[in-house]
């Protein structure tokens, strides 16, 4: 989702990505985590996923590169189409795309060290040539801000902000050039938080990463973000830069969930919207619109037809029948919502 002039700056293209799984027993359908979503992603940007848990935006992390089997749709990533690729020829991908998990104590090794730790990559990939192993894994301990001394630890003696870095510095080993942070910060004090997302930041302009940054924290996303896309049971419903989505969020369920930010500076106006009913089974969604269940805003149409990503100005797509030119003089409300 990007307009043609910015064609030549996508790095990564998803393409009416589709991940089931099995259901549970033959009366149930597949769960249907990420259902036809495309988006693309611009080299050098921070996009930020978020929406509820299970709504689908870390199986789609996962998926965009190939962590996760990818039911139908493609994913073109640095020009190739990687979505069909055999796992060997895979490496290559995964050389330039990493990823960093929420839990870092559950990703390293606890028997290996953090050298060790930061050693993986080149052992599967080599080492740059003009360097030695033990000048890279210096460089890089130092380039998350840690230090020599804790080269010679175990994941067990260090601090859940440490694992963390330790587990950035293994994502940026090969110099990649996409970086999918997965909840990153989440499991981690909000003070440290703080200075894990500086991290991020400085490593983005000094190593000219592209993040795609996963969170159910719209704070956080908030704060690391370019551009934000929403998701929703399976679905992306509103793709916008950060700052126009604050200003104007279109979707019935970003405003919802916007509306949920405690508003430090603002001026108590914007009433929190509460939402009805319970997130719908991912193997049983409801037809047409996937919201039309808990949407205050639903139409005869809306339990018929889903509706498709439509660019309602310019970078600012919106999954809404609201929104469609037909109807959205009639029934459009007292949205966008602006601050
Ligand atoms: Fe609500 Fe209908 Fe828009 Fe879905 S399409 S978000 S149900 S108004």
């Amino acid at each position: 989702m990007s307009s043609d002039a910015d064609k030549k700056d996508v790095l990564l293209s998803a393409q009416h990505i589709k991940v089931y799984y099995k259901g549970k027993n033959r009366k149930t359908g597949p769960v249907r985590a990420v259902d036809d979503v495309s988006f693309d992603i611009m080299k050098g940007e921070t996009f930020g996923i978020v929406g509820e848990s299970g709504c689908g935006k870390s199986t789609i992390g996962r998926a965009l590169i190939r962590l996760e089997h990818i039911t139908d749709g493609s994913v073109i990533f640095r020009g190739q189409d990687i979505s069909k690729l055999k796992k060997k020829e895979l490496k290559d991908v995964r050389r330039h795309a990493q990823m960093v998990f929420q839990d870092p104590a559950a990703c390293l090794n606890p028997r290996r060290t953090v050298k060790q730790i930061i050693e993986e990559p080149f052992m599967i990939h080599g080492v740059p040539e003009g360097v030695s192993l033990d000048e890279r894994v210096e460089e890089l301990v130092k380039k998350v801000g840690l230090d020599t001394y804790h080269l010679s630890r175990y994941p067990h003696e260090l601090s859940g902000g440490q694992k963390q870095r330790v587990g950035i510095a293994r994502a940026i080993a090969l110099n990649p050039d996409l970086v999918i942070c997965d909840e990153a910060v989440s499991a981690l004090d909000v003070s440290v938080q703080a200075q894990v997302l500086n991290l991020l930041s400085d490593l983005k302009s000094d190593l000219g990463l592209t993040y795609i940054f996963i969170s159910h924290n719209l704070n956080v996303v908030y704060q690391v973000s370019d551009r934000v896309g929403v998701m929703y049971l399976g679905k992306m419903v509103e793709i916008a830069p950060y700052d126009r989505l604050y200003e104007k969020r279109y979707h019935p369920y970003t405003q919802a969930l916007l509306s949920a930010i405690p508003q430090v500076d603002g001026d108590g106006k914007t009433e929190r919207i509460r939402l009805k009913g319970e997130v719908p089974s991912p193997s049983d969604p409801p037809s047409g619109c996937r919201f039309h269940t808990r949407c205050p805003h639903c139409c005869e149409i809306c339990e018929k037809e889903m509706p498709p990503l439509r660019e309602i100005e310019p970078g600012h797509f919106v999954a809404c029948h609201l929104y469609d030119e037909q109807t959205e003089k009639e029934n459009t409300p007292e949205t966008p919502v602006t601050q």
